[in-house]
């Protein structure tokens, strides 16, 4: 599978938002992605699933930008956008913000765009590529039901969230694991390098990625993977 980190930044930092691309699957697209796509001649007829963690800006609001993106550069290929229950209303709702005129019309957006909806609960778990996609309830803003996936029994997004028993449990479990380290202390929010050091500790076996990175020192770490915008592995 080929690896690669679109966005690696939090709000605060100054690379594009946390996204990840994993052979034709994009994790999260927030505002700025579909731009960083472009910017690393990612075509965009390449990604056949979209991945949503949950309803904040910096994950989902490029939705838009995606789907007119692909309609005027002529890609019409089957698409499938994958999330917490409330995505397929939580796009219209966007559509008809960003480009509404006051009328039903993205109601058949499937039609326009080729797009299918699949709205996960915790714990359901799809088959895409052949490989299973299993979704995790993880813990991160109250009121926001947020998703981590597992891809392949060997890949985990972990975006947004704070420590919790399933993030636990995909750490200790997955081989490759993508988490949230916003801070460098853990929040109620999110994930801080002091713990995640701790974690990739107690499992060496692991590989562990921090991304969704405010700006902060990583010297002197030497079991986290601080990838940047447009890091790449095959793995
Ligand atoms: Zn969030
Ligand atoms: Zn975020």
């Amino acid at each position: 599978m080929k690896v690669k980190f679109i966005g690696t930044g939090s709000m605060q930092s100054k690379s594009c938002n946390c996204s990840v691309m994993v052979d034709n699957i994009l994790f999260d697209v927030g505002n700025g992605v579909v731009r960083q796509l472009d910017i690393s001649n990612i075509d965009l007829s390449s990604i056949d699933y979209l991945v949503i963690t949950h309803f904040h800006g910096d994950h989902f609001l490029d939705i838009p930008n995606l789907l007119y993106s692909r309609l005027f550069r002529g890609i019409n290929k089957k698409f499938t956008i994958i999330g917490p229950v409330g995505l397929r209303q939580k796009t219209i709702d966007l559509l008809n913000f960003c480009y509404g005129d006051g009328t039903n019309k993205f109601n058949t957006m499937e039609e326009k765009f080729n797009v299918t909806f699949v709205e996960l609960n915790p714990d359901a778990e799809l088959l895409i590529n052949e490989k299973p996609l299993k979704a995790y309830k993880l813990q991160h803003a109250n009121n926001v039901e947020e998703l981590g996936y597992v891809y392949d029994n060997k890949i985990a997004y972990l975006v947004d969230t704070t420590i919790c028993d399933n993030y636990n449990e995909i750490c200790k479990n997955t081989e490759y694991v993508i988490s949230d380290v916003t801070d460098l202390e853990t929040s109620v929010m999110h994930v801080g390098l002091n713990d995640y050091v701790k974690i990739a500790e107690t499992y060496p076996n692991n590989k562990f990625y921090a991304t969704h990175r405010n700006i902060y020192s990583t010297e002197n770490v030497k079991n986290v993977y601080f990838p940047s915008d447009n890091y790449e592995i095959n793995i």
